[in-house]
């Protein structure tokens, strides 16, 4: 999930001339794209899809040609998606006082959907479920929280997640929360920090470490980044993260994070939004990011005033108006990111992380919904990847990190069967 509050940060006008055009041909995909496509195990571990369910009633069995959204059964099936980490994200400013209700809420909205559909989805919660989703031609389900607030500071909630079959955790969102700073507020001097991580977060991140869900660096500040890393006991991943060098958005990673990444055997997983892939499309998403933030608090206060909930769709809505202003960067883009990540942390450190649906519709050209995956696999083979490298881009660097997460949360159980000696 993105919010352009979090782009304000030093704000560039570049005149709308600077711009690139909207449309570029599209390459077709060949059949030796769609042979590797087929063949391999794809795995994306950011998808906002679960607001739909819940705001909207979105049946992930749609197959309305006119549905904007980027992911359903029949997208999935398309694209040879195999398995999609759902993202529980719980606005902290709507939500204020009851962060962990709005998260058994969206946690629940991903059970229903499998339940409605035994035939083609099914819930997954480690790599043997994962495997075996894709051998029955399903779409494994699993689901990662967006935003360490939704545990209330509460290591209880913490491990109730888990249960509940949450496999990944973002330290931060877009906020600093008490006990991670965010990179999406971390020059706001109105925000209490806390130079990265507390002795409580720390405590979050080993306890994760032994109950064997992934630490999740994405959206974090720079210094939570390099205190997870020097806290965890496992791999790490980001699960939608795209690179720094290429485009300066705060919440992207440094050079130096990828290597440190690379060096704990994690993965990086790359953010498809234009916003943290081009730096055109983002320095124009800051110039018109107060206006759009101005549109969205109208509508806010609007339904504040007439004591009605706030409707995530309606605020979609505005956003993606906002963001259709903005000419689409070419497929290349996203690419060049990936090529960057696998050159600097090296092939078996890079993966995807669409953000599909919390991007107010912006994704690259030709990117349009996970149907749309196999244009990938064509491109990196353009670009010269061999299959092999290709198929851990799509998956297979995701299943080694978590696999590697469930064998040290083994250990450490054996060592700590209950959290009393690690974190209470
Ligand atoms: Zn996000």
């Amino acid at each position: 999930m993105i919010r352009l509050r979090a782009l304000l940060f030093c704000i560039v006008l570049i005149p709308a001339s600077l711009l690139r055009g909207q449309s570029a041909p599209e390459a077709p995909v060949s059949p030796k794209a769609h042979a590797i496509q087929d063949s391999a195990l794809v795995i994306d571990t950011h998808a906002d899809t679960p607001q739909r369910f819940l705001d909207e009633n979105f049946d992930l069995g749609s197959t309305d040609p006119n549905d904007i959204g980027h992911i359903s059964l029949d997208k999935a099936r398309r694209g040879n998606l195999g398995a999609e980490f759902f993202s529980i994200w719980v606005d902290p400013e709507t939500n204020q006082g009851h962060f962990a209700r709005h998260t058994f809420d969206l946690i629940d909205s991903v059970y229903e959907q499998a339940a409605r559909h035994p035939d083609r989805m099914m819930m997954a919660f480690s790599v043997a479920d994962i495997e075996r989703a894709h051998k029955e031609h399903k779409l494994g389900a699993l689901m990662g929280i967006e935003g360490g607030h939704s545990i209330e500071n509460d290591m209880h909630l913490l491990r109730d997640y888990y249960r509940l079959g949450v496999r990944y955790m973002t330290l931060s969102w877009s906020n600093t929360n008490e006990w991670a700073d965010s990179s999406g507020d971390i020059n706001d001097s109105k925000v209490q920090h806390h130079n990265g991580l507390t002795d409580f977060g720390k405590q979050v991140v080993l306890e994760m470490n032994r109950l064997g869900m992934m630490v999740d660096i994405s959206h974090v500040a720079d210094k939570t980044f390099w205190d997870a890393i020097a806290t965890t006991k496992a791999p790490v991943i980001a699960s939608h993260s795209s690179a720094r060098a290429l485009t300066s958005a705060p919440r992207n990673m440094t050079d130096e994070m990828l290597q440190a990444v690379a060096k704990n055997d994690g993965v990086v997983q790359v953010n498809f939004f234009n916003g943290f892939i081009d730096e055109s499309f983002l320095n124009a998403a800051k110039d018109q990011s107060e206006a759009q933030a101005a549109a969205v608090a109208a509508y806010l206060a609007q339904r504040k005033a007439e004591g009605k909930p706030v409707n995530y769709i309606e605020v979609d809505r505005i956003e993606r108006e906002w963001m259709a202003k903005i000419p689409r960067p070419p497929l290349k883009s996203l690419i060049d990111h990936i090529d960057h990540i696998a050159k600097v942390a090296g092939v078996d450190h890079v993966g995807l992380g669409s953000d599909f649906d919390g991007v107010s519709g912006a994704t690259p050209q030709g990117i349009d919904s996970a149907a749309d995956l196999p244009k990938i696999t064509q491109a990196l083979l353009d670009r010269g990847y061999s299959a092999a490298d290709i198929k851990k881009i799509l998956g297979e660097n995701l299943l080694r990190v978590f696999g590697e997460v469930e064998r040290i949360s083994r250990e450490m159980q054996a060592d700590n069967p209950t959290a009393d000696r690690v974190a209470k």
